[in-house]
């Protein structure tokens, strides 16, 4: 099974791909967090994006498409893929399609996450991940059960993004509107999109996607 989760800065794709890594034993792969990995590790590639992300804007084609295939060849070809913020172009998503041709994988789902903008800011900048292990949160709409404390891993300490900001998200949901919306009549010609209210609560959401997986 392979699934793009689409839909904007904030939409709960990360947030739903966790709850699918820990049902399904899919992998996440999410170019964000490539990216933040390697801005941290200081790579040629973090180098690069760095800057590029702290303004949210997008980094270019080649750097992620070319982590989306590393990634993919470090997992088992049985393991099923959650693409969480990849593709967000036009060449991105004919380049998926060539990174999973030649891996013989096939796309079965584009879920998208339909939200309203208005909600996206709020969710932004509330969000904070663990920092052990990555688990999000969010300062309204999922608070650790024990204050402080992640309750997947125990630790207690949090990190909160630098972009999480709301000047930037503006950016990234005009990046968005402008670049990566217009991706999704690719899918829906193919007749694999199934669209999802992002609106609803988590479980909502959750249970709403678990349905088109099973379809
Ligand atoms: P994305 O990966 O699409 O950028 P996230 O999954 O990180 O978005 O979600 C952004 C923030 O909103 C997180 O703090 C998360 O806890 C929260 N969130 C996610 N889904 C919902 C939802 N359905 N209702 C309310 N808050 C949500
Ligand atoms: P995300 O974690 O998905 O919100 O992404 C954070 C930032 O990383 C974005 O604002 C972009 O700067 C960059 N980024 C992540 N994924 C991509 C992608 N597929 N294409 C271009 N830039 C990306």
């Amino acid at each position: 099974m392979n699934i793009i989760l689409l839909g904007p800065p904030g939409a709960g794709k990360g947030t739903q791909a966790q709850r699918l890594v820990e049902r399904h034993g899919m992998r996440q792969l999410s170019t964000g967090d490539m990216l933040r990995a390697a801005v941290k590790a200081a790579t040629p590639v973090g180098l690069q994006a760095k800057a590029v992300m702290e303004r949210g804007e997008l980094v270019s084609d080649e750097i992620v498409s070319a982590l989306i295939g590393e990634e993919l060849d470090a997992m088992g070809s049985e393991t099923g893929a959650i693409f969480d913020g990849y593709p967000r172009t036009e060449a991105q998503a004919h380049s998926l399609d060539a990174i999973l041709g030649q891996r013989g994988r096939t796309l079965n789902h584009v879920i998208e996450l339909a939200v309203d903008e208005d909600a996206l800011v709020e969710r932004i900048t509330g969000r904070f991940t663990c920092a052990n292990c990555g688990k999000g949160y969010h300062d309204k709409f999922e608070r650790p059960q024990v204050d402080g404390t992640c309750d997947k891993c125990g630790s207690t300490e949090f990190k909160r993004r630098p972009d999480d900001n709301e000047e930037t998200v503006r950016t990234r949901m005009a990046e968005y509107r402008a670049k990566t919306a217009p991706i999704l009549p690719i899918y829906e010609a193919r007749g694999i999109v199934a669209r999802v209210d992002g609106m609803a609560d988590m479980d909502q959401v959750t249970a709403a996607i678990e349905q088109v997986i099973a379809s």
